[in-house]
Formats: structure tokens, C-alpha cells, sequence
């Protein structure tokens, strides 16, 4: 192993990342370290980079959080994960283990949890140090660079559908066709929902419609939630909004089906008007969803091993991070960018 690795770290908000030859870090009781391979880029990625929400990450960090790679060292005491394993250091970094939501299979929202490349260096480096009771298990026919985007895209698009409540043979809105849209709509239709894809680049719509997705519906033209009721027969039953764009979020809330769930995924900097009246008379459930428990990350990886989930991706170096940054900001990924470390 050498001892020097590569890594992209944010110095300052809003600046692009700064590559620098860093120590490969030793990993200390309880912890492994993870010879990463692949790690997709995501738009909370860039959130991060930017400083957009009100928990700020410490300066200087490194982000990533879907960085897939090899178990090349055990810190001591860890007995869940052997040598050469293959895993995900997800969004999900750690957890207390005995709070109330850890407890009660929550434990997204333990007030304690770490996150991966935010308060915890991530994976835009060749190595990780991970916590090995919260690592994602990679199944052994699933290629790494295949993997990265499932463990924060495909879990967050997958539980945030299963948040909706819709049954199979209803009808979900999936707003936002980028990194965790393209998944979700894989995901809803295997699990068996009718899909209405609503995005502002016809190309991405384009691509819902390979997918499988049955109607499309473009926000930018005319009135979007006119036109997801017309599909839908008055309105999707589930909603699930990816779109890192405040508009979305209103016209999403306006697209449910009386008695219908929208879920909030996208997390734009900022807050959107509610309409109370129609909220209220039409009994709608508004909820937040935020990636997903150890069980779910489970369950995501297995559609995958099944065939039936796919993510779309382009390779890029780790040196490209800014232009990708770039790219994502004016919404120009078509799908995951995923940054291949394999050829070190
Ligand atoms: P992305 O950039 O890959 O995709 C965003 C998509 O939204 C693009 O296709 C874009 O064209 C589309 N879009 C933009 N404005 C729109 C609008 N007004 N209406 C409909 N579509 C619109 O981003 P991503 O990596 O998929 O992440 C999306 C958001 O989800 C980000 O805000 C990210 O931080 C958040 N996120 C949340 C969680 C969570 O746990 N809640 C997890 C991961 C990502
Ligand atoms: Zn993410
Ligand atoms: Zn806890």
C-alpha cells in the first residue's frame, strides 16, 4: 500500500475542489479501510460543495458518498467485515445504535449519525475509512462502478417510492429524471406502479421513456400539474420529488391524488409555498424521505442483482470533479457521473 493517496477536498464553499496528495488514513478500533474503485457523483455532492444547507459541513473535507471499493485494512475489534470484502461507504456513515429511531429501524434520523463526504471524509479519495457495521454489502455479480450509484441514488429513490404508499397498478409521479430519477423510475416500475416522468429537458424525459415510464410531462411548458392529472386520471397517488429546484416541489404537492403521499427528496436551499386549503379539504400527506435504512440499501442492491435496476453511467477520472460539478449544475449529466479509480 503506499502511503500517499489522491483525493478532491472542498477548502472553501462555492470554490472548486482542490486535488491534493494526502495520507492514506489508518483506520483506529472499530474502523476498515477501503481501497475505493468507484465513486458516483451526486448532486447532494455538490450541495455540500456549495455549503447550501444550514448543518455545514467542517472545512476542509473530502465529499462522496457512493464510493465503492475493497477492504484493504481492519482497525481493531471489527468482526463485521473480513479483508477484500467488497462495500459502499454510504450517505448513512454511522449511527448510535440505541436511540429511539436506531432502535425502531429509523436510524437515518439519529441525532448522532455521521455522513459520508459531509461531516465524515468521503469517497472522492482513493481511500475511505468506513464504519463497518454501516457499510453497504456489495453482491458479488454487481460491478463496482455499477454499484456506486445504487448506494445513495438507488436506496434514496427506492425508499422514498415505498414512502409514497402507492400500490402496484397505481399511479406515481417521479419529478426529476437525473441520478436518482432514472433510478426511480426502474424502480417503480419493477415494482409493478404505473409512471408518470416529469423533468424540464425533453432528453431526460427521452430516457424515462426507455426506461419504462408510461406517460412524460415536461414543467416547462404549459401547466405540468393540468397535465399529470390529465394523465393520471386526477391526480398520481404517490409523488416523489428528486428535482433540486424549488417550482417542483409546489407543482408536485398540486399533482397528488386527493388522499394521496408526496415525498420530499430533492433538497434545493430554501422553502416553497403550500397551498393549505387543497392540502387540508383534499386529506394529502406531505412527508420528507431521507436515504434509507441498512435493510433498505439491502433491498436496492438486490433489484439490481435481478436485473431489474440499471444505472446509467459515465466514467470520469477523479480529476474531472470540477468540470463535473460544472455539468451537474446546469443540469447537463445525463444520468451518474462515476469516477473510476480503477486503473490505478
Ligand atoms: P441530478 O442533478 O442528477 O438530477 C436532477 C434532475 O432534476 C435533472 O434531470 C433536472 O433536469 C431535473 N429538474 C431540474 N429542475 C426541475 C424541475 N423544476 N422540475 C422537474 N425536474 C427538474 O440530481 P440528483 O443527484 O438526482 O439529486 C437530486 C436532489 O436530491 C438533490 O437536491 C440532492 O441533494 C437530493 N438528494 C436527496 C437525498 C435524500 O436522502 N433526501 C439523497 C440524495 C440526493
Ligand atoms: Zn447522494
Ligand atoms: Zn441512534
Amino acid at each position: 500500500m503506499s502511503s500517499k493517496m489522491q483525493a478532491a477536498v472542498v477548502e472553501q464553499f462555492g470554490k472548486p475542489l482542490v486535488l491534493k496528495e494526502l495520507d492514506v488514513p489508518t483506520p483506529g478500533p472499530g474502523q476498515v479501510l477501503v481501497k475505493t474503485e468507484a465513486c458516483g457523483v451526486c448532486h447532494t455532492d455538490l450541495h455540500a460543495r456549495n455549503g447550501d444547507w444550514p448543518l455545514k459541513p467542517a472545512l476542509p473535507f473530502t465529499p462522496g458518498h457512493e464510493g465503492i471499493g475493497i477492504v484493504t485494512a481492519l482497525g481493531a475489534a471489527v468482526t463485521a467485515v473480513k479483508l477484500g470484502d467488497r462495500v459502499g461507504v454510504p450517505w448513512l456513515y454511522s449511527a448510535c445504535g440505541h436511540c429511539e429511531y436506531c432502535l425502531s429501524a429509523r436510524e437515518t434520523v439519529c441525532a448522532e449519525a455521521q455522513f459520508g463526504g459531509y461531516t465524515r471524509n468521503g469517497g472522492f479519495a482513493e481511500y475511505i475509512v468506513a464504519d463497518p457495521n454501516y457499510v453497504a454489502h456489495i453482491p458479488a455479480d454487481l460491478a463496482a462502478r455499477d454499484a456506486a450509484p445504487l448506494i445513495c441514488a438507488g436506496i434514496t429513490s427506492y425508499k422514498g417510492i415505498k414512502e409514497t404508499q402507492a400500490r402496484p397498478g397505481e399511479w406515481i409521479v417521479i419529478s426529476g429524471i437525473g441520478g436518482l430519477g432514472h433510478l426511480g423510475v426502474q424502480y417503480a416500475k419493477a415494482m409493478g406502479l404505473h409512471v408518470c416522468a416529469v423533468d424540464i429537458d425533453d432528453g431526460k424525459l427521452g430516457h424515462a421513456k426507455r426506461l419504462g415510464a408510461d406517460a412524460q410531462v415536461n414543467a416547462r411548458h404549459g401547466d405540468p400539474v393540468a397535465a399529470v392529472k390529465k394523465v393520471t386520471g386526477g391526480g398520481a397517488h404517490g409523488v416523489l420529488i428528486t428535482a433540486p429546484s424549488l417550482p417542483a416541489f409546489s407543482q408536485g404537492v398540486g399533482m397528488t391524488r386527493k388522499w394521496g403521499t408526496c415525498v420530499l427528496v430533492g433538497i434545493p436551499p430554501g422553502e416553497f409555498p403550500t397551498p393549505l386549503f387543497d392540502v387540508v379539504a383534499n386529506c394529502i400527506t406531505i412527508r420528507g424521505s431521507f436515504v434509507g435504512t441498512r435493510q433498505d440499501m439491502a433491498e436496492a442492491l438486490a433489484f439490481a442483482v435481478g436485473g431489474n435496476v440499471k444505472a446509467d453511467i459515465e466514467l470520469q477520472p477523479l480529476s474531472a470533479i470540477n468540470q463535473v460539478f460544472e455539468r451537474l449544475g446546469r443540469g447537463d449529466v445525463p444520468s451518474r457521473v462515476v469516477l473510476d479509480f480503477g486503473a490505478k
